[in-house]
């Protein structure tokens, strides 16, 4: 049996009543998630489909979704999950690439313009209602077969689907129960959609340690009255998210910890935590504990990993990403010297790197390079490491930009940025001209409330010469736009790339 799918069925034989998964008036027990999950594979099966072929799991974040998923590898198929908010040009972009055997659709979209066989969601709906059928466990999903498939969000170019097998898995649900200890009363907070492996820090360390996935679906995040009632009535304990989505729901005053006494734990990804928003969760809940991860999809989710705490924060401008995982090894590619740091692009290689792009041998080998027979990803993330190999994100690749021969990377703008007052938030774009050079940096400004009354003029002032006390005037921005807030991709990440189309289009 596959390890994982091993670990998830002995919990439902233990606790078969035990809830598995709560989303607002829906909850489902272990024990049905092990029998759906049961009829699913011996459906899959029952269609021998070419062996190790990928699935493609259409929908959003329902518990039937999780059924899916693990039914499909208790069958021996790995499942690309593909959120039911993609257009249809992605759809048929990850069908061409993926070349799935089968789809399955929870949703109620149809005509997806592929010739790939669709089962549709009232079938399965049948498929779940029948009697308990069994499956096949010597067929199930192997140690080095592929898991899922994540494609990447990338806004141009065909995406990218990253293999992630159970191995690869299993090496990252170990070190979450290592170092967050997930057990059978951890709720764990499952808001990111199923297409991004932020999800997955919920999903499987929870499944695996008998937790419940408190869902909050992307109907509730976009709506801001049901945001607000879902957040104040969370009982998740542990909360999962990029940094953005916590900041929007910071917006809500009574989100802290005399509303959610339970919610001790904090665990973000994705993106940059800043200074600011990590002072501002310590105050509104002092005794929880803090953790800043990072990790590219490449890598299984996440490697690294720093508690913040009220007596290290001051220590720094710029927060660090944490330490990398002891079982991995890194080297820093390209290095230069950046204000008395060595600063390269993060190289990594350990049991958790993907094998690597789904059919995809070009990609793959740009990203991906073997040094004495062990496989290094390339993260297009450039870091600095202290002495004690604390590892300091310092922006990617390609968000660093030229402009008059200054070397600039728009996210360190951003964090300087937002260590000032006026600041909530920021996203620092390149202007560029007909010669493809970089002729400005704008940036996008949300203000804090305080300063939101304020002339755009006497802002803009007052932000240049409080900058000018500590940055390079290379580096201060062109350009400020006050604005309400800024664009958030499907991933619930700020949408840089979203930001720069607009302002060159
Ligand atoms: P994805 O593969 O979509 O999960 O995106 C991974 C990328 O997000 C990384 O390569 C980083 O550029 C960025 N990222 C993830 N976590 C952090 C973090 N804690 N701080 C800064 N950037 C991060």
């Amino acid at each position: 049996m596959n390890s994982i799918i091993d670990r998830i069925t002995r919990i439902a034989q233990e606790y078969p009543d035990k809830i598995c998964y709560h989303n607002g008036n829906v909850q489902a027990t272990y024990q049905q998630l092990d029998q759906q999950s049961d009829k699913v594979a011996s459906f899959i099966q029952a269609k021998n489909l070419p062996q190790k072929s990928p699935i493609f799991v259409f929908g959003g974040q329902q518990f039937e979704m999780l059924a899916l998923f693990l039914g499909a590898i208790k069958a021996g198929h790995a499942y690309i999950p593909v959120d039911d908010g993609s257009d249809p040009q992605r759809i048929q972009q990850i069908n061409m690439v993926a070349k799935p055997s089968l789809v399955l659709n929870w949703s109620d979209k149809s005509n997806f313009g592929i010739d790939t066989t669709i089962c549709e969601q009232d079938q399965l709906k049948e498929v779940l209602s029948a009697d308990h059928k069994d499956y096949d466990k010597t067929r199930s999903v192997g140690p080095d077969d592929n898991f899922y498939i994540i494609f990447t969000s990338g806004t141009t170019g065909t995406p990218k689907g990253v293999q992630i097998s159970t191995n690869n898995l299993l090496d990252f649900v170990d070190w979450v129960d290592k170092t967050y200890h997930y057990n059978s009363d951890t709720k764990v907070m499952l808001q990111a959609p199923f297409s991004f492996d932020l999800s997955v820090f919920s999903i499987y360390p929870g499944l695996t340690n008998g937790a419940t996935l408190e869902v909050l679906d992307k109907h509730t995040a976009k709506n801001l009255p049901l945001l607000q009632q879902a957040i104040l009535n969370l009982q998740a304990t542990t909360w999962i998210s990029t940094p953005s989505f916590f900041e929007m729901c910071m917006f809500f005053r009574e989100f802290n910890a005399e509303t959610l006494p339970q919610l001790n734990k904090f665990i973000f990804c994705g993106e940059e935590l800043t200074h600011v928003t990590a002072e501002k969760l310590l105050k509104r809940f002092p005794n929880a504990e803090l953790f800043n991860t990072y990790g590219p999809t490449e890598n299984t989710v996440a490697i690294t990993s720093i508690q913040i705490t009220p007596q290290n924060l001051p220590q720094f401008d710029r927060l660090p990403i944490g330490y990398l995982k002891s079982n991995m090894e890194h080297h820093l590619a390209n290095v230069e010297e950046k204000d008395g740091e060595r600063v390269g692009e993060l190289v990594v290689s350990g049991p958790d790197v993907s094998k690597g792009y789904l059919n995809n041998p070009v990609q793959t080998d740009k990203a991906f390079e073997t040094i004495n027979g062990k496989k290094f990803y390339h993260t297009g993330d450039m870091v600095s490491e202290d002495d004690n190999g604390l590892l300091f994100y310092k922006g990617r690749t390609d968000f660093q930009i030229k402009m008059h021969g200054y070397r600039i990377e728009l996210e360190e703008v951003d964090s300087l940025l937002t260590n000032l007052v006026e600041v909530k938030q920021s996203c620092t774009v390149p202007l560029y001209n007909s010669k493809k050079q970089v002729n400005k940096i704008i940036a996008h400004v949300v203000l804090d409330d305080k300063y939101k009354h304020l002339e755009p003029k006497e802002l803009n002032k007052q932000i240049k010469a409080e900058l000018k006390q500590n940055t390079m005037d290379y580096m201060i921005p062109n350009v400020f736009k006050f604005v309400d807030q800024l664009p958030i991709s499907k991933n619930g990440k700020i949408d840089r790339k979203a930001l720069i189309g607009e302002v060159n289009a």
